[in-house]
């Protein structure tokens, strides 16, 4: 079986990759132990293949983990698949709504009905179909996030264990949390065991036992986070149109994921009153989807209040985000992104020209992670002030580039950053003035901001880098096979 094309069933293909790379990152030790534990699980799975199975190859957090997941399983010699459901507009409207559900809030309102149950279903019923024609019995299935969660019946029945693993969760429980529990609940009773990124994120209906906790975790080789000299991070920036200056003369590259080069070629949809940013402009920036959970207008605002107060500190705010027309599970996209920009034209007119908007090209998933890459780098301080956030990837990749970090104190925001050593925490996301004053302290004081960035990138390095991710998924795929 293995057919790339049958049905509708989508599948991505990630080079293989060898974990000797992480040799000089985390040490020798660590890595032949991983390297010894990959091998006893290859023998014991007897040929039978792990599949992933979410909702988009490209865009946000879950398919920006499984690239370098995937490949390194793969590199270890077991075979790791990717399948990518597909779905109608309606269809991700719904699983949109049981996102927001599981953050607490009610999204478009949508029911969480009978009616909704039958679109759900009846979606996942003809992915079903094709992922029977793939997977065999005695095979590994982990399914990602509520839009999968459906599968699971149909994947126990065909003989497979199924893993269902949720990248997002709220701390507390509420009306909507448990709305959104009670859609899920039916479809996970046959899971083998559940993951999540938090303790607290566990529901009353997989606590049996079955839970475990796996952070996630970034991959420092990939186009994303890969080292990148700040000429380079320059030249890109002026490239794509974000920052201002002559054609660059340094070279426009990164290393793709399988070692090839690659080279940023499309230009940002960027929007702008005037020139770009400023060369020696101190440059914020969030980069983010466009979703008012990551509170991008509240970003904006509480910049404009810096840049009242503060003009002397020259600053301009970058807000980032994929193309709006490319990431198919996220309808709202656009939506949001056009709010932005109404915000955007409201502000005072000699306001504007120090807020960029700015579209990355996403045709290429390795271009726009090498220009978020770059914008990252030349940040003097980097924001995520989101208002929930299941674990915030965004956050773990600036901190891994030793930049300071300002970030709500929110969902695994909270796991990564220790307040006032690796970064910045906002008790309240939605207080503006702590944020404001955050960052004139953050842009004023560059030892300050040394001192941070250090400690972050030396906490990703122990905690959160993919070699700690692989390691708990090694384990967890041991116990369910020695069931
Ligand atoms: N991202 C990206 N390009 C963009 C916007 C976001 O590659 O234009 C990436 C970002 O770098 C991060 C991921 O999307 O790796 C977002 O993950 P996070 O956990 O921060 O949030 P989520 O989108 O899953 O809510």
């Amino acid at each position: 079986m293995g057919d790339q094309d049958r049905g509708r069933l989508q599948q991505v293909d990630p080079p293989p990759r060898s974990l000797e790379r992480y040799v000089p990152i985390v040490g020798e030790e660590r890595v032949r132990t991983l390297q010894g534990r990959s091998e006893e699980l290859a023998q014991a799975l007897h040929g039978a293949s792990v599949w992933n199975v979410n909702s988009t190859a490209v865009g946000g957090g879950v398919a920006e983990m499984l690239q370098p997941l995937v490949g390194y399983v793969r590199g270890a010699g077991i075979d790791c698949r990717w399948a990518v459901l597909e779905g109608d507009p309606t269809f991700f409207k719904l699983t949109k709504r049981i996102h927001h559900a599981l953050h607490g809030s009610h999204g478009d309102g949508t029911p969480l009905d009978d009616d909704a149950r039958a679109i759900y279903e009846a979606t996942l019923e003809r992915n079903a179909v094709d992922l029977e024609s793939v997977v065999s019995s005695g095979d590994l299935v982990i399914l990602h996030d509520p839009q999968t969660a459906g599968l699971a019946r149909r994947m126990r029945a065909a003989g497979a264990r199924v893993v269902w693993r949720c990248h997002i969760g709220h701390d507390e429980r509420g009306e909507e949390v448990d709305r959104g529990w009670a859609f899920l609940a039916p479809y996970l009773e046959e899971v083998e065991a559940t993951v999540f990124s938090r303790h607290a994120y566990i529901p009353d209906c997989c606590d049996r036992g079955r839970s475990r906790i796996i952070q996630p975790g970034i991959d420092p080789f990939s186009p994303k986070n890969q080292d990148m000299e700040p000429a380079v991070a320059e030249a890109i920036l002026v490239e794509t149109g974000i920052l201002e200056g002559p054609p660059p003369d340094a070279p426009l590259t990164f290393v793709r994921p399988d070692g090839t080069p690659g080279r940023v070629d499309r230009a940002a949809d960027v929007l702008r009153l005037g020139r770009a940013v400023r060369r020696d402009a101190p440059l914020v920036v969030q980069v983010s989807r466009w979703d008012p959970l990551k509170d991008p207008i509240g970003v904006m605002e509480g910049f404009v209040a810096l840049a009242s107060e503060h003009p002397d500190l020259g600053a301009e705010l970058v807000l980032a985000g994929p193309n709006v027309t490319a990431v198919a599970d996220d309808p709202e996209g656009a939506e949001v992104y056009e709010s932005v920009v109404a915000a955007w034209r409201a502000l005072p007119h000699a306001m504007r020209k120090f807020v960029h908007l700015a579209m990355l090209p996403t045709a290429d998933s390795a271009e726009n992670a090498a220009i978020v890459n770059a914008l990252q780098r030349r940040a003097a301080v980097i924001v995520q002030k989101s208002l929930h956030e299941g674990f915030g990837l965004t956050v773990t990749e600036a901190l891994w580039k030793a930049r300071p970090v300002i970030a709500s104190a929110v969902g695994g925001i909270r796991d990564q950053i220790e307040d006032g050593v690796s970064g910045v925490l906002l008790e309240n996301p939605r207080d503006r003035d702590a944020f404001v004053r955050a960052l004139a302290e953050l842009l004023s004081d560059p030892e300050c901001n040394r001192r941070m960035g250090a400690a972050g990138r030396e906490r990703v390095r122990t905690k959160f880098l993919g070699i700690r991710q692989l390691e708990d998924y090694t384990k967890l795929f041991g116990d369910l096979i020695a069931r």
